[in-house]
């Protein structure tokens, strides 16, 4: 498929990819719209919804290699980061929304459980991984550990510190396998998190958003900020690179989740399966039925 009008020019797996070295959020605008082809708000979800018909096919044909051959059938895993707010939820909803749910796996990752706790942080993370053919979401992730559980400092640094590593060894062998991974962090601001946090408050519709911890995770913004920037750094390998979303415009970072999920896909230049039967022969059958 060639270049659309809504797509980006210059492929969003580029312009949003986190370069090598370290990372400075502070050097991010988080209301920028890197590769936005329309003009803003107003026509985000006609840009959104024009590639949609794109998406679609697609997915089906992801899907459709995973009933002919399941063993060697490409999966995709997106994992979803940011601070409350930053808008996981919402793309969920408006991007992932938008592909058929028989292909997609949603898992959103809580406090871990007890018997959660009692296993390895990466148990929980292998037991949701995608199946063939399926594109698999998670609302945070295996990066937790090494985000709460830096910040507050739920196990000693020489614990956490080791996980980048595990990580990037753990991500390397889900690649080598077949998977796909597109890391998002969506990068909402201090500022646009209180208007969001405070809409959740006026809006008793939107009560159940919020929750008192969410001001807690806030009064600790610069020591997740630092927590953000050694994960975007130190796992930010070639096989399976870190992607920053500007999120303080919720249309852009719909549309900028959506496309860059159909550019992966289309990368992957999946064919249709080639019939294991006879067609010519079955139709001939077909038509001596009737
Ligand atoms: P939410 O996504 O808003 O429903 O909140 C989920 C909560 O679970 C957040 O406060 C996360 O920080 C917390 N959480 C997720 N994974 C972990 C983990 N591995 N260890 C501790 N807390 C976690
Ligand atoms: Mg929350």
């Amino acid at each position: 498929m060639g270049k659309k009008k809504h797509h980006s020019i210059t492929p969003l797996s580029q312009l949003l990819r986190v370069p090598a070295g370290p990372v400075s959020l502070a050097r991010y605008d988080s209301k920028a719209t890197p590769g936005y082809p329309g003009k803003g708000r107003d026509d985000a979800d006609k840009f959104t919804t024009a590639i949609l018909p794109e998406l679609s096919d697609l997915q089906e044909r992801l899907y459709a290699s995973s009933q002919t051959d399941p063993a060697n059938a490409p999966r995709i895993l997106i994992v979803l980061q940011g601070m409350d707010t930053s808008g996981k939820g919402g793309v969920i909803r408006h991007s992932i929304g938008l592909v058929d749910p028989q292909g997609v796996q949603i898992k959103a990752f809580k406090v871990p459980t007890a018997e959660e706790r009692a296993h390895d942080y990466l148990w929980r993370i292998r037991n949701a991984l995608p199946a063939p053919g399926k594109i698999g979401i998670f609302d945070r992730s295996h990066y937790e550990d090494v985000l709460v559980v830096r910040v507050d400092g739920l196990f000693p640094e020489s614990v956490w510190s080791k996980r980048y590593g595990e990580i990037n060894d753990f991500e390397a062998e889900l690649v080598a396998s077949g998977t796909r991974l597109i890391k998002c962090m969506l990068n909402v601001s201090y500022e646009e998190q209180r208007e969001r946090l405070l809409a959740r408050l006026d809006d008793p519709t939107k009560h159940w958003k919020f929750s008192a911890s969410d001001l807690d995770s806030r009064a600790k913004w610069p020591d997740y900020m630092e927590a953000y920037e050694a994960a975007l750094t130190l796992c930010n390998t070639e096989v399976a690179p870190w992607h920053i979303i500007p999120a303080d415009h919720k249309w852009y970072r719909n549309w900028a989740v959506t496309e860059l999920l159909r550019e992966v896909l289309e990368g992957l230049d999946l064919q249709w399966p080639v019939a294991d039967y006879d067609v010519a022969e079955q139709r001939r059958r077909l038509a001596a039925l009737d």
